[in-house]
């Protein structure tokens, strides 16, 4: 098992000095996370909740193993606007005209995990290519959640028409089917059936061609790479009111890291959303509710609860569990209550906050 830490300083000014110049370093780290959002539903602002802080959910995930010129992000919450300052440097170098790529992966479309987006500058640089992967089920998919959605009059001022035309879509209709792939050194992300990639990854030699992410289609030019270089990315589907994916990366040297958003946990899990989670050095979890609220209150509102956490991680195997998507009526105090009930039964347990960082060497 790899060695992880998460830093979390109590001091807001300091903690946030410390993502921005992690995000701003070249990465040396298996994998890092900031975890720029954290809040569960809807954004806050309180004093008696300003430790765990209140942007709703954005993760941004870096590592050795990734392009450098490359970001990439789990869901726009809230938090995507912090995200998008901290990138300024990088932002800058896309205008100079350096070939930069962003990816954005959505675990679902409700607002608290879109809205955050347009207040970043993303999708205003046309000299960048936007990469958005997401669940697609029915008519909507990643396109259509921002083009009817966020970025549509008038629930904002600029639609998805105007600016729309350096975004790249990726639906993903069969979360469990499928396996992303990413190497350091392509710019870009391939997809390729799990079928084909168990049959594949046996073969120390197997390759595939990584298309890179870019602007003009005329670019974007395939590189083959070895297989087993590449950090992949596994799905499953969670138990929630609309179509949501919880994401698996794992890393190439084993190391696997599980974000688990917006999920009713229940007393048992099936075998394979366990399978999935299984042997997680670290593992986000939605844990919004304590046990009698869930019970009494929030059955079928989608979302976990301290004792089923607690259940999980030990069934599990997990390294390190980090409780997320805190109930927006939650207190710092509140949240430190939840935890103490997780940690009472699986000691490995953490809140996450805004503006904290996940080091896993
Ligand atoms: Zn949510
Ligand atoms: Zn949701």
């Amino acid at each position: 098992m790899s060695s992880t830490k998460y830093l979390l300083d109590p001091d807001l000014v300091k903690r946030q000095q410390t993502a921005v110049e992690y995000v701003q370093t070249p990465c040396e780290d298996t994998l890092g996370v900031v975890t720029w959002g954290t809040r569960g539903s809807k954004d806050v602002c309180a004093p008696n909740k300003m430790h765990y802080g209140g942007n709703t959910t954005c993760w941004e995930l870096r590592s050795k193993y990734f392009h450098p010129g490359l970001k990439f992000y789990i869901d726009a919450g809230g938090g995507m606007q912090p995200a998008g300052e901290a990138a300024g440097p990088f932002i800058g170098d896309i205008l100079r005209g350096v070939d930069h790529a962003v990816i954005i992966g959505f675990t679902h479309y409700h607002w608290d995990h879109i809205v955050g987006l347009p207040f970043t500058g993303y999708p205003f640089i046309e000299r960048t290519c936007l990469y958005i992967f997401g669940p697609k089920a029915g008519h909507i998919g990643p396109k259509e959640a921002l083009a009817q959605g966020s970025l549509k009059k008038p629930f904002f001022p600029v639609p998805f028409q105007e600016i729309g035309h350096h975004f790249q879509f990726k639906n993903i209709k069969q979360a469990t089917t499928a396996v992303g792939l990413l190497h350091k050194d392509v710019p870009g992300i391939e997809w390729m059936s799990r079928i084909a990639y168990n049959q594949k990854i046996n073969n120390p030699d197997a390759t595939i061609d990584i298309p890179r992410i870019h602007f003009s289609a005329e670019y974007r030019k395939r590189k083959t790479v070895l297989l087993r270089e590449c950090v992949k990315v596994f799905m499953n589907n969670t138990f929630h009111p609309d179509p949501t994916i919880t994401y698996k990366l794992e890393m190439p040297s084993g190391e696997r890291f599980v974000f688990m958003t917006d999920h009713e946990l229940q007393e048992s899990v099936s075998q394979g959303l366990l399978q999935h989670i299984k042997g997680a050095d670290c593992l986000i979890v939605d844990c919004q509710y304590k046990i009698d609220e869930y019970k009494t209150m929030y059955t079928g509102w989608g979302h976990g609860c301290d004792e089923y956490v607690v259940t999980l991680s030990k069934q599990s195997d997990i390294g390190l569990t980090l409780l997320h998507h805190h109930d927006p009526k939650r207190t710092d105090s509140g949240v430190d209550s939840v935890t103490n009930n997780v940690a009472k039964g699986f000691s490995n347990t953490m809140a996450a906050g805004d503006y904290g960082v996940i080091i896993m060497k």
